[in-house]
């Protein structure tokens, strides 16, 4: 996924790389391995910084994303960004799941850059997560952003955490969705997104 290129995303001020470090080399003893062996020796290094990578979304502003993408238009039809192709967390087993999300809405006045709504995504993406939640996040994000009339994001995903313990794979799969304003009180509305979405869409897979 292409992002602008002009919005640096802020350095993480919240991980502590040097601690991270620390643990996952306690992390590797405590689970019977030898950290000093060559394959190992700079894991705890690796992983520490690829924490602050994938949960930078905890340090990401807001504003920054939004900033001077907001757009002041008479259109009141609906707006639709699918496939929004995310990576996150698990936080009940610090395990990825990935999917995508599908974030529509219908603007009273306020419409914000088309390239802005994947980057939301990610912000609640990065961080040790629930599907359900940041679900509702991004849909209440989008709300209290543009106060629109309707807002309905649904996300699709795939749970490593399920695929990788022997967990039957159908139930590694999950859909969850999370609706507001117009999208909530109106079948029509409701079921145009729907439609959107399930069109010439092919299932997750790895
Ligand atoms: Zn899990």
């Amino acid at each position: 996924m292409e992002f602008d290129e002009d919005i640096k995303e802020p350095e993480s001020t919240r991980i502590n790389i040097e601690s991270t470090r620390k643990i996952i080399l306690d992390l590797i003893r405590a689970v019977g391995e030898d950290p000093d062996r060559e394959g190992l020796k700079n894991t705890p290094d690796r992983m520490a910084r690829m924490f602050t990578e994938l949960l930078s979304g905890y340090t990401q502003e807001p504003e920054t994303i939004i900033n001077e993408a907001l757009f002041y238009i008479n259109y009141d039809e609906m707006v639709l960004v699918r496939d929004i192709e995310f990576y996150s967390l698990c936080e009940h087993h610090m395990l990825p799941f990935i999917g995508r999300a599908h974030v529509a809405y219908v603007p009273a006045g306020k419409v914000i850059g088309l390239s802005k709504i994947p980057r939301i995504v990610d912000m609640y993406a990065r961080r040790l997560q629930v599907q359900e939640r940041m679900t509702r996040q991004i849909a209440d994000f989008v709300q209290q952003t543009l106060e629109p009339q309707g807002v309905a994001v649904v996300v699709e995903a795939m749970h490593l955490c399920s695929m990788m313990r022997g967990v039957k794979k159908h139930d590694a799969r999950m859909t969850t969705s999370a609706m507001h304003g117009s999208f909530r009180a109106n079948l029509a509305t409701r079921q145009e997104f729907l439609n959107n979405i399930s069109r010439g869409s092919k299932p997750l897979q790895f």
